[in-house]
């Protein structure tokens, strides 16, 4: 049995390198890095003289009228709606900033940090693995063919410099429909990535401590270099290189284990992040690991293939619990094992997945209903960001 179902999926390809052309993506994307500049200047003024907010539609009625005048005739190389979509991020960031979700106001960025554009609908063609912008052809490495309906255009700079294509697409899929299968409950740790109720854990590939020995070497050539020299450039980019190899061979690890997991399991449970809390335990270590990543990607996979994720709350006691008797014991992040006055000696993390694993389930029976329009707010689903 499967069910279709409209998801929202990204399809990232990397755009051939040609100088001469490319120096015309890289001048809209400076463009575009004033446009943002602009309008969070304006957006300061214009707070301190009236203690408003410009609204999104009065930006861009506002950036229309500008890219008229000769003053800002420069915003003319940019598409009007890209320019727009430059209003719609500033937006987003102050709604962001309003809701209290973001630390400080939007800043200012610097050309070279601005890292990205969108078409949000047209101003852009494509045709097998060629897209046209502004009469330009640029060809892209189609590495697999996009399934539905393009929705939206973003070119991206990475760190190294090299420029992508995203996509945004629309998209039918075939859900299947897994009845049967057995549950778990996982933990995150420092020592295995993760561990499961049965005790099995699945630790990150060899390449992981090798890579991060040479992260520290780069930096630290890097640091050595004099300052705005071109050795410094080119070891600045070793370090930016470095790092998006070690990024792309962790996402490949993830979905790797994203797919074996949902192979074995139908229902998944899993301690909800506290990642702050977990930085202030363990040290910056939490964000190399890439436990939230993990987390999107396996509830990607676990919905395209009919599995059900479920996140319990993180204050629920699961590392100091027996899952023997449920008595509360006192354990130190040293603490390896869990040594119970009722007989139970269990690694801390094997305990603490069982612990999940069973509030989990019940937490699942208690609310079968609630889990249920949980899961279908899922259901709008969204590939992870690439
Ligand atoms: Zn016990």
């Amino acid at each position: 049995m499967s069910d279709s179902i409209v998801v929202r999926k990204t399809y990232k390809y990397r755009l051939y390198r040609c100088d001469k052309k490319d120096r015309k993506l890289r001048h809209q994307l400076f463009v575009a890095s004033t446009v943002w500049n602009h309008f969070i200047a304006l957006q300061r003024r214009y707070y301190r003289l009236t203690g408003k907010y410009i609204a999104l539609q009065a930006m861009n009625r506002h950036i229309l009228k500008l890219r008229k005048t000769k003053q800002f005739a420069l915003w003319r190389d940019l598409h009007s709606q890209v320019c727009q979509d430059v209003c719609r991020r500033v937006d987003d960031a102050y709604q962001r900033f309003f809701k209290g979700l973001t630390k400080g106001r939007p800043k200012f960025r610097k050309a070279n940090k601005y890292r990205s554009y969108t078409f949000p609908q047209s101003g852009y063609k494509v045709a097998g693995a060629t897209v046209t912008i502004d009469g330009v052809k640029y060809k892209f490495v189609k590495h697999s063919e996009i399934g539905g309906q393009i929705k939206t255009l973003t070119i991206k700079r990475d760190s190294v410099g090299r420029l992508w294509l995203v996509f945004s697409v629309v998209e039918e899929l075939q859900i299947e429909q897994a009845s049967t299968g057995k549950s778990g409950g996982f933990d995150f740790g420092l020592k295995s990535f993760l561990t499961d109720d049965e005790g099995r854990s699945y630790s990150h590939p060899q390449f992981f401590a090798q890579s991060i020995r040479k992260t520290k070497r780069l930096h630290r050539q890097w640091s050595r270099k004099v300052e705005g020299s071109q050795r410094q450039k080119r070891a600045q980019r070793a370090v930016a290189m470095h790092s998006s190899e070690v990024a792309n061979k962790r996402r490949d690890f993830h979905f790797k284990l994203a797919h074996q997991l949902c192979a074995e399991y139908r229902v998944l449970y899993f301690e909800d992040l506290n990642l702050q809390g977990m930085k202030a335990l363990w040290g910056r270590k939490v964000s190399d690991l890439g436990f939230a990543n993990f987390l999107s990607i396996l509830e990607w996979v676990a919905f395209k293939r009919g599995k059900q994720v479920i996140k319990i709350d993180r204050f629920a006691p699961t590392t100091k619990v027996c899952s023997g008797c449920g008595q509360i014991h006192d354990l130190s992040l040293r603490d390896r094992t869990l040594v119970c006055a009722c007989g139970l000696t269990i690694n801390r993390d094997h305990n603490a997945a069982i612990n999940i694993k069973r509030s989990g389930a019940s937490l699942r029976y208690q609310s079968e209903r609630k889990t249920k329009v949980r899961l279908r707010s899922r259901v709008d689903g969204r590939s992870p960001r690439l």
